[in-house]
């Protein structure tokens, strides 16, 4: 789900985009991870819009750890919330308590990437395509997982190196 928040921001033809550029993308967003109740219905898209801009927060804060420039913002928006565990109907239940409704999707997802760090750190990479910006958790077997997709990004490089011989050798 953390890397779901980075990947929201893309390129595509040289171009940065971004799926929360629009409201209907935050709430799409939200519906994907479950969290589309946690918006209130609070007329005009206040709720929704406060929520986006926490979302936005929480997925610069990632970034920023994920490329080496530091976990201060993550920090901060984790401040923002805790877990408390409990029990509810006779098991055990971790209840999430953040300061402010529309920090939830956004603590949320900071503390699921806090998660997949604590779990298997080396295998969060980025897409080895030199105009890829997304990032991937390696699943497979092996570890040896180089592309955001094969079918996008591994298939694009492997294109541009079968082109590049075409070059080389004729
Ligand atoms: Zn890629």
């Amino acid at each position: 789900m953390a890397l779901d928040l980075v990947n929201t921001v893309w390129r595509e033809h040289g171009a940065r985009m971004d799926q929360f550029d629009d409201l209907d993308g935050v709430r799409a967003w939200l519906s994907d991870h479950a969290m589309d109740h946690d918006v209130d219905g609070g007329g005009a898209g206040s709720g929704l819009e406060a929520v986006r801009d926490r979302l936005v927060r929480a997925r610069e804060a990632v970034r920023d750890t994920l490329e080496g420039r530091g976990s201060a913002g993550l920090n901060d928006v984790l401040a923002h919330g805790s877990v408390r565990p409990m029990m509810r109907d006779g098991g055990p239940y971790e209840l999430v308590v953040v300061d402010e409704p529309a920090w939830r999707p956004a603590w949320t997802a900071a503390a699921a990437f806090v998660r997949m760090m604590a779990e298997r750190p080396s295998r969060v990479r980025p897409c080895a395509h030199p105009e890829c910006v997304l990032w991937f958790l390696d699943v497979s077997k092996n570890g040896s997982r180089r592309w955001c997709s094969m079918e996008s990004c591994g298939n694009r490089a492997k294109a541009g190196r079968f082109s590049r011989r075409h070059k080389t050798t004729g």
